[in-house]
């Protein structure tokens, strides 16, 4: 596998990805946004003003056949980029 691609693989709004996190009944296809909750608004502040590598982003994922199921504060690790919609 090709980890140093896969690091560098951004999740841009709005892609398809698949959530394999600790939730594991939740594992799917979901459509990644990023999360606007006040937890991660505030952890996005404070990063700003440390290093860059402080940065964790969150994204909100939103399950694309059934809107009211969302995942709230995913870790960019939780998730990978679908190709499925390339
Ligand atoms: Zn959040």
């Amino acid at each position: 596998m090709d980890t140093l691609f896969a690091s560098l693989d951004l999740i841009e709004p709005g892609d398809l990805v698949l959530y394999h996190g600790s939730l594991t009944d939740q594992h799917g296809l979901y459509i990644a946004l990023p999360c606007d909750c006040y937890w991660c608004r505030v952890a996005d502040k404070r990063a700003v003003k440390g290093s860059p590598e402080t940065r964790d982003p969150r994204y909100r994922l939103i399950n694309p056949w059934r809107p009211e199921l969302t995942l709230r504060c995913a870790r960019r690790e939780s998730i990978t980029r679908s190709t499925a919609c390339a």
